[in-house]
């Protein structure tokens, strides 16, 4: 079905996006694969072609797009070569700036948002603790005010950039048993005495994605650095995850799509029986459904970035959203390795990595049960 969102600006940046992706990161991509990370010249290079400064008003040196479908273009076609090279960018633009945008005094803003623009500071955000991610509320990360600082303590995992990130944005307890009532986001910046990062996590898959353990052992930032109001930083949160789980979405899609065209590529190829083995009946039948869910999927996709286009897109469209496209995208990928035998299980084929890549979709950003569990609430249970 031909989408009907997109203007032709949004398919020539379309076109640029794919440039960028052949000339800069392809070629990289074995780099990054080894060092589990994007090497920094790749940051500035994707600052340089305006892509990590979206959402960034012009004034300090983004595009001011204002305009979603652009960053779902990015995050889609980056996806679509791979989920943890489009996980990195997508955490610092989709999900990092905005809080600085929105919540950042005009001294704040004007101190990150040019480098995060241009790719001279990376960032990260840090809400997940190892005690535990769904439930937010009950972090245990402590911030405790001592004259015009705050004296930052406690342990951060699962962060996306953390190992290599230049700014956190660090969620910390603020006022004790208050729970979702008593968290305060601050920025904590790379050399802050006290700011220590563990290991690169080794993990199941999106080997390109740093993700690791950030330590904060009498961290020292001033009140200057607190980022939004004072015991505000869960709701901010919340206000903000749509557009993250958004996002994700738009990745778990697009890369669920590209692989899908690929595999039914190869099931045109591959002979078994003396035909081809996507004209068994089953696999074609089995191809005919997965198409038709990626479609489903997209429009619902489609529909939900025009929502937040215009400033309508529902916390609870967002957990919807969210864990359809995840389980979509295991779901397909899962059949794609099916179909491509034992090379499906064999790391130099795409299809392999793209689907231990895809795993994580149903736990990040939200679990699919935390997920299930707002839209459940929303129905009154
Ligand atoms: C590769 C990767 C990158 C990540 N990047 C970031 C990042 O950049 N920043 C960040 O802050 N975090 C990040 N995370 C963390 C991620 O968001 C958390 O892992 C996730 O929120 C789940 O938290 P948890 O791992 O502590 O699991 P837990 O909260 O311990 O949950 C364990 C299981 O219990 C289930 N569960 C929990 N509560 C309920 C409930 N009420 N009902 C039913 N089931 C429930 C969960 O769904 C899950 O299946 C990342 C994680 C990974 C793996």
């Amino acid at each position: 079905m031909q989408r009907i969102i997109y203007d032709d600006d949004h398919e020539s940046f379309r076109s640029s996006v794919h440039g960028f992706v052949e000339k800069c990161l392809r070629p990289r991509h074995d780099e990054m694969l080894r060092a589990h990370a994007i090497p920094r010249d790749v940051w500035r290079q994707a600052g340089a072609q305006g892509l990590l400064g979206l959402g960034i008003p012009e004034e300090f040196g983004g595009a001011g797009a204002d305009d979603f479908r652009f960053n779902a273009i990015l995050a889609e076609e980056v996806a679509a070569f791979s989920l943890g090279v489009s996980a990195c960018l997508s955490i610092h633009s989709d999900v990092c700036s905005p809080y600085l945008v929105e919540l950042g005094t005009s001294h704040q803003k004007r101190r990150w948002l040019p480098g995060m623009a241009t790719g001279e500071l990376v960032c990260s955000i840090a809400m997940t603790e190892p005690s535990g991610g769904s439930d937010l509320a009950s972090l245990k990360t402590t911030a405790r005010r001592d004259g015009d600082d705050w004296i930052i303590n406690g342990a951060k995992t699962f962060i996306t950039n953390g190992y290599g990130c230049d700014l956190a944005i660090v969620a910390a307890r603020t006022t004790p048993d208050a729970r979702a009532k008593g968290i305060t986001l601050f920025v904590v910046e790379d050399g802050t005495d006290g700011f220590t990062r563990g290991r690169k996590l080794d993990k199941v898959g999106q080997d390109e994605a740093d993700t690791a353990e950030l330590f904060f052992d009498d961290v020292r930032v001033p009140d200057a650095d607190r980022l939004g109001g004072l015991d505000r930083g869960f709701s901010e949160m919340m206000r903000l995850l749509p557009q993250e789980r958004l996002a994700t979405s738009v990745t778990s899609s697009g890369n669920a799509a590209q692989i899908l065209g690929e595999t039914i590529e190869y099931a045109k190829e591959r002979q078994a029986f003396g035909q081809k083995i996507g004209s068994f009946q089953y696999n074609k039948f089995m191809l005919a459904e997965l198409v038709t869910k990626i479609e489903v999927t997209q429009t619902f996709l489609d529909r939900c970035v025009m929502a937040h286009v215009r400033g309508e897109f529902s916390a609870i469209d967002a957990a919807k959203l969210k864990w359809w496209s995840a389980e979509i995208q295991n779901e397909v990928l899962d059949h794609c390795v099916q179909l491509h035998g034992g090379y499906g299980y064999m790391n130099e084929y795409r299809v392999a990595r793209a689907w231990r890549d895809a795993r994580v979709s149903k736990i990040w950003g939200g679990s699919n049960e935390i997920m299930k569990e707002l839209i459940g609430r929303d129905l009154g249970f």
